[in-house]
């Protein structure tokens, strides 16, 4: 199996739903919160370093 485009076809599972927090398709269900802003995981929103200010806006 490759990970290109060939692949992709197999991914059928809805792992991420839409956050109400953010309202960005990050909202991963399994793990009850969202990979974008934390929500669900804490109150305040995801913030790292490197991530870049400009792009985060909050
Ligand atoms: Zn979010």
């Amino acid at each position: 199996m490759s990970k290109g485009t060939p692949s992709f076809g197999k991914r059928n599972k809805v792992v991420h739903i839409r956050c109400r927090r953010c309202g960005r398709h990050s909202f991963n269900i399994g793990k009850g919160r969202c990979a974008h802003c934390g929500f669900g995981e804490t109150k305040k929103w995801r913030k790292y370093n490197w991530l870049k200010p400009k792009k985060f806006l909050a």
